[in-house]
Order: structure tokens, then C-alpha cells, then sequence
């Protein structure tokens, strides 16, 4: 059993200032430290003889008595130095330690230890340095065991943690199962306690196996039980169809200057399909930057309003609602829809409207629906329930599609969100020539800088995105604001801009209404112009500090260019010359399909890169490997066979805690 409240109060070795520096990682219950978990493992169960020592790069463990020791002063060196002699029967070994004087106090002649550490050569003798040691007891905790390595925190280290952890496996032993038993069964899952246990403080390499898959099942099924969850939810509600006819359809497609894509005009048609029917459509939208999704939901929302019915278009930032509510003004004014801008910043257009783009300040301000039936959601993080409950117009729930850029490769989305609607743009439009990617070093910047001046003399615009808004002292990388100095001493005669989710609301709106209208030919922005914007005269990105973005992200980045039939170009400087990150970088220029890049990303750095921000919030795996479709799998069958039997999780209220539905997202980026 945990201790009751769960406190930490009565857990061995943690004292208020512990305590408190738990609480400041977030860390206040006994079920908080049992969830942190070790970020890796080391194997010390391996005891060697002194005799069968060799010197190698790995650490050894022997465990044997101090026979003498000794701290003195270096005069050569002014440093101290600390001597020992291990003996173990079967051979003495060296000991030295540099600089820990308070190693006079803590090691005791004559007493047993276990010393871990790497032996190397020294004049022909072998010795141990700077080993770690631990007394010889029943329960060694540092040594002569698999060992966990908890992540390095700046107060607490990872022996500290083990030691604390260690006072909590008694209420890990007790830790009662959450599963159904018939599932640990079925699935041949370790116990909730032992897997508990043995993550913490494996007894072996195969028991520690056992408690990952046992956890990360435990991961996989919770992000299954949520989905499931929100689909019965969906299922439940009553949603009033939109009908609509070719005829409508074509009549809209009659005031767009150009012609969709064959991919576009599938999506179009799977969405119509969707928002036909008497249950709301939830439907993801995935295309690459660039792909063309909004016109799509444009047509939507103009046929959603002959039908006599409200949209919401949702958007992150209130320059991207800016720019949807400029960019398709025309296409309603023509098909005679009314539309609206509502942000904090821009109230614009008649009350009542057919159609409002806004931010998600929008949901809950003052906006009232008499009638709304469609929602987009788009590049938006979040959208969980509660807000479409807060939604619901007359006991009905509107229609919901979310647009996203994030490259999910259809098998993956598929694993991951079962058999949830996901329609994929896969190409983009028009004849536009591949944006030409260059990875530049430090001194050869003055290569984006002349393209830069002869694209701007020849009528086109640049952007030029650093990481940061202002210097940092701790972090190297370019920041907006100096950037932005340097820029203009470096173009004195050209028109810069300075953009960064510092500016207040109106000013950015000018700016970027200055940008959109040519009247600036660089602008210098974070990341803040990520997301969205279309500027099709633009034609050079320079990326500063390139390092600290992800592929997914230099994508997006790059996705601002290229959006016409001019040539584009994308730079892109690391701060940091190392291999490592060059390599990265010249992958990444050699690739544009942001799917391909997304698979690469993966293999590259995992998927907890990969999916950054996914990661970051609603799927977020501690142990789980979400590229494992079979795992996932199984995680999603037992997560129906629980749900059949028990639909609100009443038997099950450990695991009821973990999915809050109230607060969960279906589609997140
Ligand atoms: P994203 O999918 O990244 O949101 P947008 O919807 O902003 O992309 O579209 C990018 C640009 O492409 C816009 O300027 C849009 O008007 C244009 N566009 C969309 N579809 C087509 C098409 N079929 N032919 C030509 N241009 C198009
Ligand atoms: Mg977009």
C-alpha cells in the first residue's frame, strides 16, 4: 500500500530540504518518485577478482577490504590525494583519488567495500581511479548489482536518488495492481509491484526487461484508453449533417484562381463525405507546408454556410488569423459569406458571421454561436473535450477537422490512432521549383548574404530566423534582437524588420502586413513566423544557429519559402561546428519531403525528436518505443476489451486517474 496520502513525509532519508527540492522537479508523492524513472542502467553485478583486473575502458567492480588508506597534500601538484590498498584474497590493487579530501572521513581501513571503477596502468602496475564505493552490505545500492542511473539534476544526484528511491521500494512491493487480472493474464504481464521493483532496482538483465515491457505496455495503454475514450465520447453526440451538392461545389471552386490538386480535391471530398453524416466528423488533416490545406476548409466552411450553418477556424497566433481572414476576404465576399476576425488584438467583421477565424481566445470569449456546425482547428496543439463540449450548440456537436504539418507517416498515425480518420494531401501545388538548400559554415555566410542582395534587388524578400529574442548567458545561439542590429549595419540601404513574440499584437500585425506588402525586404524573426505564413514573394530563408532546431522544424522553417513559381532558397549556419550537427543539417538539405524527413528524424534521433511537440504533451513515453505497431497493437486491443467491459472505467478508478478525458486531445500536433 502507499502511505496514506501518498505523502513523502515518512519515507526514509527525505528531510524538508529534500523534500523541497523534490517539489521543485515536480515531485511530490510517493507515486511521483516511483514514476521517475531511471534513464539508464548500469551493470555492476559483475564482481572481478583483483587478480583477473585487466585495464580497459569500461568500469570493473571488485569487492574487497580497504587494507590501508591515506589523504595527504600533493606539494607537487597542490591538490590532494587520497591512497588506498584493496584486497580481495585473491590479489592488492591500488586505489588513488584526486581532490576529495573528505574521503579521509568516509573510507575506513579495514572495513569491506565494493569499488567501481576504471583500472588503467601506472608505471607498469595496475590501479584503480577515482572509484566509487560502497560498504558491503545485504542491499548495495551503488555496486555489485545492475544499478539505476537517474537523471542528472543539479541538486540531486543520481546516488542521492538512488538512495531515496530505495526508501520507497516498500511501498513498491505493496503497490496494488491496476490492471485486470484476466489482462496480466491474457497479455503475460509482470505485476504493477514487481515491475515497479525491478525498474528501479533490476535483479537481473532479464527482469529488467520484464519491467520495461510491463511499464511501457502500461504507457501504450493509457494513450489507447484515451483515444478509445474520446471516440465513445464522439460516438455518442448527435451532430447535424451538412448537406451539399457538386453543383455548390463547383460554383465555389468557380472564384479560385487556380485549379486543386487531385490530392486536394480527394480531401475536399473525404471531408464533405464526413460532414454529411448525423455524428461528428473528427477528422485529421495532414499535409506538408505548403500543401494547401486551407483552401480546402475554406470550401468547407462556404459550403457549411449555404447549408445555413456557422464555422470557427482556430488558429495558434494572431498573425496567422490575420492572414487566413486577408487571404480568402475575396473567395467569401464573392460566394456572399460573411466573415469575421475575432482575436484579442482584431475584432473585425459583422457579429453573427458565417464564418470566424480567430484564435483560441475565440472558444471562450465573447463569441456567441447561434448555430455553429463546423470547427477547424488549425496547427493548433490542443483540443481536448472540454473544449468541444464548450462548443456544443443546442445539444449538438459541430463538426471538427484539425489541420496539421507534422509529417506522421500514415502507419505510424495509423498504429498510434487506430482506425481514426486521417486524410493526407501528398503533393503540392503548382509547378514550383525545389527550394535549393545550402548548409553554410561560419565563414562562408557571405554567401547567403549576396542572395540575400540579389534576390531583394531583384523585387523578392527575404527572412532571416534566429532561436532566441534576446542574448542569453547561457545558451550560444544567434538572438532576434542582436541579430537584428547587426543586420542593419550589414544591409544599411535594404528595409529590415524585427519580429518576435515579444512585439505587441498590433505592431506585429503591421509588421507582417509590411512584410506581406513588400515594404520589407528582411525580416529577422524567431520561430514565431513558423507557423502558417504565406508570403509567396519571398524567396531566401537564412537559418541562424541552425543546431537548435529539429528537422521537422527546419521544415516548417524552410516551407515559408518556395511558395510560387519563383526559385527559392534556404540557408541554413550552425552556432557549433561539430560533425555530429553538420551531418544533420546536410541530410536535411539534401531532403525535402518533410514525410521523408520525418522517417529520417526518426532514425536519426528517435521519435522523441521526431515528434517534438506531439511528444511534449499528450503522448509522451517514458519507456514505450510508439514506433513498435505490434506493441501498440496489443496496447490498443486490451484497451477495447477493457473498455467493453467496464465503458467508464468504474473497476478500474487507478487507471480512470491517469486518462483524464476531460483534458485530452485527440489530433495534437
Ligand atoms: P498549408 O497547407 O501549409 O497551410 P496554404 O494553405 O497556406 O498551405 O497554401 C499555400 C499557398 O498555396 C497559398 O498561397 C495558397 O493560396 C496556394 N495554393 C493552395 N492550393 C493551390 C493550388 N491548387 N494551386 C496553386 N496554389 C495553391
Ligand atoms: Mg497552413
Amino acid at each position: 500500500m502507499l502511505p496514506p496520502n501518498n505523502t513523502l513525509e515518512s519515507v526514509p532519508y527525505i528531510g524538508p530540504k529534500i523534500a523541497q527540492k523534490l517539489a521543485n522537479m515536480g515531485i511530490t508523492s510517493v507515486s511521483d518518485l516511483a514514476y521517475y524513472l531511471p534513464r539508464a542502467w548500469e551493470d555492476l553485478s559483475q564482481i572481478t577478482p583483483i587478480s583477473a583486473l585487466e585495464p580497459a575502458d569500461e568500469r570493473a567492480t571488485i569487492r574487497a577490504s580497504l587494507a590501508t588508506v591515506s589523504t595527504f597534500r600533493s606539494p607537487v601538484k597542490r591538490m590532494y590525494l587520497t591512497q588506498g590498498k584493496a584486497d580481495d584474497g585473491s590479489g592488492k590493487l591500488p586505489l588513488i583519488w584526486f581532490n576529495q579530501p573528505y574521503l579521509k572521513t568516509s573510507l575506513k581501513a579495514g572495513k569491506e567495500y565494493f569499488f567501481t571503477g576504471k583500472v588503467d596502468r601506472n608505471r607498469g602496475m595496475l590501479q584503480m581511479v577515482n572509484p566509487s564505493f560502497e560498504a558491503v552490505s545485504d542491499t548495495p545500492l551503488h555496486s555489485g548489482r545492475i544499478v539505476p542511473v537517474y537523471p542528472e539534476h543539479r541538486d540531486l544526484t543520481p546516488k542521492i536518488f538512488r538512495r531515496i528511491i530505495k526508501g520507497i521500494l516498500p511501498h513498491l512491493r505493496n503497490q496494488e495492481e491496476t490492471l485486470p487480472a484476466s489482462l496480466v493474464a491474457k497479455y503475460q504481464l509482470a505485476p504493477l509491484n514487481q515491475a515497479l521493483v525491478e525498474i528501479h532496482f533490476p535483479s537481473s538483465l532479464e527482469a529488467l526487461q520484464t519491467a520495461k515491457d510491463r511499464l511501457s505496455f502500461d504507457e501504450l495503454l493509457t494513450t489507447q484508453l484515451t483515444i478509445q475514450r474520446i471516440r465513445n465520447y464522439l460516438g455518442k453526440q448527435a451532430a447535424r449533417p451538412i448537406p451539399t451538392d457538386n453543383q455548390l461545389i463547383k460554383s465555389i471552386l468557380a472564384h479560385i484562381p487556380f485549379s486543386l490538386t487531385d490530392s486536394q480535391n480527394l480531401v475536399l471530398q473525404e471531408i464533405l463525405q464526413d460532414l454529411s453524416q448525423d455524428s461528428p466528423a473528427n477528422r485529421l488533416l495532414e499535409g506538408d507546408v505548403g500543401s494547401g490545406k486551407t483552401i480546402v476548409v475554406a470550401i468547407a466552411a462556404i459550403a457549411t454556410a449555404k447549408a445555413g450553418f456557422e464555422s470557427a477556424i482556430m488558429v495558434p497566433t494572431e498573425v496567422l488569423a490575420r492572414q487566413h481572414f486577408d487571404k480568402l476576404s475575396p473567395l467569401f465576399k464573392a460566394t456572399g459569406v460573411s466573415l469575421a476576425l475575432r482575436t484579442n488584438a482584431f475584432n473585425e467583421g459583422p457579429q453573427n458571421a458565417n464564418v470566424t477565424i480567430g484564435t483560441h481566445a475565440l472558444i471562450y470569449n465573447r463569441v456567441c454561436f447561434t448555430n455553429l456546425n463546423l470547427v477547424v482547428i488549425d496547427e493548433q496543439h490542443r483540443f481536448g473535450v472540454k473544449q468541444r463540449e464548450a462548443l456544443k450548440n443546442k445539444g449538438y456537436t459541430p463538426h471538427f477537422i484539425s489541420l496539421t504539418a507534422t509529417p506522421i507517416p500514415r502507419s505510424l498515425a495509423l498504429s498510434i490512432f487506430g482506425d481514426l480518420d486521417i486524410s493526407i494531401i501528398s503533393e503540392r501545388p503548382g509547378h514550383r521549383p525545389k527550394i535549393i538548400t545550402q548548409v553554410l559554415s561560419e565563414n562562408k555566410r557571405r554567401i547567403a548574404y549576396d542572395k540575400i542582395r540579389t534576390e531583394v534587388a531583384s523585387g523578392h524578400q527575404a527572412f532571416i530566423v534566429v532561436p532566441l529574442v534576446e542574448d542569453s548567458k547561457t545558451i550560444t545561439a544567434k538572438s532576434a534582437e542582436s541579430e537584428f542590429a547587426y543586420i542593419k549595419k550589414e544591409f544599411p540601404d535594404l528595409r529590415i524588420g524585427l519580429m518576435h513574440g515579444r512585439i505587441d499584437a498590433i505592431a506585429k500585425q503591421t509588421l507582417m502586413q509590411d512584410f506581406m506588402h513588400g515594404k520589407v525586404d528582411v525580416l529577422v524573426s524567431t520561430t514565431v513566423i513558423e507557423v502558417g505564413i504565406d508570403v509567396p514573394n519571398a524567396t531566401v530563408m537564412l537559418i541562424e544557429s541552425a543546431e537548435r532546431f529539429g528537422l521537422a522544424q527546419l521544415h516548417q522553417l524552410r516551407g515559408r519559402v518556395g511558395r510560387s513559381e519563383l526559385q527559392s532558397y534556404c540557408f541554413v549556419i550552425p552556432s557549433l561546428d561539430e560533425a555530429g550537427i553538420v551531418d544533420r543539417l546536410e541530410e536535411f538539405s539534401k531532403l525535402t519531403d518533410g514525410f521523408k524527413l520525418a522517417e529520417l528524424d526518426l532514425k536519426m534521433r528517435g521519435p522523441g525528436t521526431l515528434f517534438g511537440a506531439l511528444q511534449a504533451g499528450f503522448i509522451k513515453y517514458k519507456l514505450a518505443d510508439w514506433t513498435d505497431a505490434n506493441a501498440i497493437k496489443r496496447a490498443r486491443d486490451a484497451a477495447k476489451e477493457i473498455l467493453a467491459n467496464d465503458p467508464e472505467l468504474t473497476n478500474s478508478p487507478e487507471l480512470a486517474k491517469r486518462i483524464n478525458i476531460e483534458d485530452v486531445v485527440l489530433h495534437r500536433e
